[in-house]
């Protein structure tokens, strides 16, 4: 789960890496990953921007920018980037997902930039309610709203900010050239 999903631009040719131990769950609103990206970037799923091919199945992939071999390029294990704004949702397909090699963009593409990685979204409500028995159905309906409510301004005070991508991501979105053999663009 992530807090915040916001659409940029990734040039052909921005080096990306996969995160290790992602999860798969559905993250905002209920959508799956891949969902997410359709919905914040207004495009369809079509070609897996790693490999550049179309005829295998393309989901939402969790990576941080750049080789990893520049100062401030973010690590790509889940506990170092939990609850920070370093991870994109790219579109991927199965077999790129599953590697950890460096990758350069296919092609140019919006991608999902989250805020707040891995952290839950969602007030736990039947956790609430399992600690708070003794109320009665009205009285928990109400403080679950109040306390769904405060979850969500908790939220946004903490991780609203992150919509500022972190300087090094900024200027590898920036610097991008297209690769060697680069293919037309595919449209998007
Ligand atoms: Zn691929």
């Amino acid at each position: 789960m992530s807090v915040y999903g916001y659409s940029c631009d990734m040039r052909e040719g921005t080096r990306f890496r996969n995160v290790n131990d992602s999860t798969d769950d559905p993250v905002i609103d209920g959508m799956g990953w891949i969902q997410l990206w359709e919905n914040r970037t207004g495009l369809k799923r079509r070609d897996c921007c790693a490999c550049g091919e179309n005829t295998k199945t393309i989901v939402g992939g969790h990576v941080v920018l750049g080789s990893g071999n520049c100062d401030g390029d973010a690590p790509t294990d889940s506990e170092s980037l939990f609850g920070g704004k370093r991870v994109f949702i790219v579109p991927i397909c199965t077999a790129c997902n599953g590697k950890s090699e460096v990758f350069r963009a296919k092609f140019s593409t919006r991608i999902v930039h989250l805020a707040g990685y891995g952290v839950d979204s969602r007030f736990n409500e039947g956790k609430y309610a399992s600690e708070h028995f003794e109320l009665d159905n009205t009285q928990l309906r109400v403080e679950i709203a109040q306390k769904r409510n405060a979850y969500a301004h908790y939220l946004w005070t903490k991780y609203g900010r992150q919509r500022v991508l972190n300087g090094r991501d900024q200027q590898i979105l920036d610097m991008a050239v297209p690769s060697l053999r680069s293919r037309p663009s595919k449209g998007y």
